[in-house]
């Protein structure tokens, strides 16, 4: 069924606390925790509770919960202090965009200068 635990997805191991994680917060339908190899000095993953592969996929299955991901970035970025100077939220979306955890996932970057990308 759309959005159930997939044996094989390592975030979905997260959210089932069985494998560990650094979290900084956590609600009913995200969590949120420390990039294992963080490219910032504030590197944090939002991901949604619920499996699809990817937040595009997300957000059409299950728009609210797209928004619990996106709010919470915005916890995470005041959490951290880095709303004020400012922080980037990423989505790679498939395997030439960077993506390899194929669950749904924002990144949450800041702390230093991020230059412009775009
Ligand atoms: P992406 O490349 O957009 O799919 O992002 C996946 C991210 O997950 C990468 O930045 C990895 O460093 C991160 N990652 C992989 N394994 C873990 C883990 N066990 N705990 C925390 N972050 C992880
Ligand atoms: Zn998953």
């Amino acid at each position: 069924m759309a959005g159930e635990p997939q044996a094989d997805c390592l975030f979905c191991k997260i959210v089932a606390k069985e494998v560990p994680a650094t979290i900084v917060r956590e609600t009913e339908t995200t969590l949120a925790f420390r990039d294992i190899n963080p490219q910032a000095p504030t590197h944090v993953l939002v991901i949604p509770k619920v499996h699809y592969p990817n937040g595009a996929a997300l957000a059409a299955a299950e728009p609210a919960i797209a928004g619990d991901v996106l709010r919470e970035a915005g916890e995470v970025a005041a959490d951290e202090k880095i709303d004020e100077s400012g922080y980037r939220i990423i989505f790679n979306t498939g395997p030439g965009a960077g993506q390899t955890v194929f669950h749904a996932h924002a990144h949450v970057l800041g702390g230093r200068d991020l230059q412009r990308l775009v």
